[in-house]
């Protein structure tokens, strides 16, 4: 069956108007909701419809649920499919999540910056304050940059995110140009820290993006669950009644009632969410796919960690291909087996796997010295769709999901490209669902 949204001319009101005429009171098919795909997004949104009364059913092609954000346990270590973190800040997040139980572990707020001169610190000064002497006298940008970066800090920290949603929206680049910041600490710092969160180095991600984080960094630490980022998605299907979900469950065909998956069987629903990620969104309703950002993960076993704290190095060099290094065992131990470091190392965009991990190892040993020679690869994840490109005017726009022919599509490409964002997304999804004047479900 051919993968495909059934055409449909309805608008979404009218999607649950058809039964409003039947008094009977609700079957559990007229409260079931079917949500294509067992990302954050997909999880989020079930719970929201669950709470309400509704009976989510996902349907998620994977063999587990989380999407992008999933931990393989390889010979005792805990292998986040491609480094990243999860800033406690985020408001949404941080609610819906139970934070206690996830353990949080916290990067210390600053970086490690490789110059070929050697390693600098530049700390966020007003959590570190010991580092203040330090962190000012690097050579990573003029002593003026680091007192733009504390009025940045003052200023978002100010601001709701409702008001960085309305803010004008440039590239990064542009935006730290306008704030007057040196070509030094843009190229020495922002393109390698930023390089790390919006994964490409031009910096030509929306300026708003970058207001949202560099807040959630000011309020809050950069952590890792202590036992892995898959925690997250665990921890959110956890609250789902034990039927909701159903793994390798691929949907080839959606009509605003009903889906089909590829083994031939179809499920009727009251409503149809398409919480995929954006290329999978774009294949069922036949619009152009969106452009990625890519990245490299490649993860080591070492007898020691090179760094030894829980902080993020960040190549300040201006050449090679690492862009950010850190040991997630110095920040949460359950990573590695003990006596042993588990090393995660990030390569933007989609480097030539030939000998990757040689040309990395090589790359490294003038970061930190022979000690690399006895890293043993574990496994590298060269992740070609991670985040969605959020060129400026895309940020933080709109309404968090978005309807078409009577389906509703949310996901990470429709708020933020972020844990945040994909929860953000999959409530208002459930919101409107919950919403609509003819639902059956209808909240207040
Ligand atoms: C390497 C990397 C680093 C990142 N770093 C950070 C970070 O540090 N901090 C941060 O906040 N965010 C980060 N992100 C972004 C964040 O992980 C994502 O924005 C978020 O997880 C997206 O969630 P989602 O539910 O929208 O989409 P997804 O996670 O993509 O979920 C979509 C789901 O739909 C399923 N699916 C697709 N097609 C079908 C189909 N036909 N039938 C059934 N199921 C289907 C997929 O299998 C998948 O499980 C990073 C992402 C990556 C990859």
């Amino acid at each position: 069956m051919r993968k495909g949204l059934v055409a449909h001319t309805h608008d979404w009101g009218f999607i649950f108007a058809a039964d409003s005429d039947e008094v009977s009171p609700m079957s559990a098919a007229e409260k079931q909701v079917l949500i294509v795909g067992g990302g954050l997004a997909g999880l989020a949104c079930a719970i929201r419809l669950h709470e309400a009364g509704a009976r989510p059913l996902i349907f998620e092609a994977g063999d587990g649920v989380g999407g992008r954000v999933r931990t393989d346990e390889v010979e005792g270590f805990l292998l986040d499919r491609g480094f990243q973190v999860f800033l406690d800040a985020y408001p949404e997040a941080g609610t819906l999540l139970d934070m206690k139980n996830l353990d949080l572990r916290a990067f210390k707020p600053g970086a490690l910056i490789y110059q070929p001169s050697g390693m600098r610190r530049i700390m966020d000064v007003f959590r570190e304050p010991r580092h203040l002497v330090e962190s000012a006298l690097a050579p990573v940008g003029s002593f003026a940059d680091k007192l733009r970066v504390a009025t940045l800090r003052w200023r978002l920290m100010r601001s709701s995110t409702a008001t960085i949603a309305a803010n004008e929206d440039i590239s990064t680049e542009s935006y730290l140009k306008r704030l007057g910041f040196s070509s030094r600490m843009i190229n020495g710092f922002f393109r390698s820290f930023y390089g790390g969160i919006f994964l490409e180095r031009e910096l030509r991600t929306s300026s708003r993006m970058f207001e949202f984080t560099f807040k959630m960094f000011s309020q809050g630490s950069a952590t890792l669950p202590a036992r892995g980022m898959g925690e997250i998605p665990r921890q959110l299907a956890l609250r789902l009644p034990p039927d909701t979900v159903r793994l390798g469950a691929r949907v080839v065909e959606i009509s605003p009632r009903s889906i089909t998956l590829d083994s031939g069987e179809t499920f009727p629903g009251h409503a149809v969410v398409v919480a995929t990620d954006a290329t999978a969104a774009a294949d069922f309703t036949e619009t152009t796919a969106p452009h990625w950002r890519s990245v490299a993960c490649l993860y080591f076993a070492a007898p020691r960690s090179p760094l030894g704290e829980a902080i993020i190095a960040l190549n300040g060099s201006g050449s090679g291909l690492v862009n950010n290094v850190c040991a997630p065992s110095d920040v949460a131990p359950g990573y590695a087996p003990s006596g042993q470091a588990l090393i995660s190392v990030s390569v933007l965009g989609s480097p030539d796997p030939a000998d990757l991990e040689a040309r990395v190892v090589a790359e490294l040993e003038s970061w930190f010295g022979r000690q690399v020679r006895e890293w043993r690869h574990l496994r590298t994840y060269q992740i070609d769709r991670a985040l969605p490109v959020q060129l400026p005017v895309d940020g933080l726009t709109g309404s968090g999901y978005r309807e078409k022919s009577g389906i509703l599509l949310c996901g990470d490409h429709h708020w933020s490209a972020s844990i945040e964002g994909a929860i953000i997304s999959g409530q208002r999804a459930a919101d409107a669902i919950l919403k609509s004047s003819s639902s059956p479900l209808q909240t207040p």
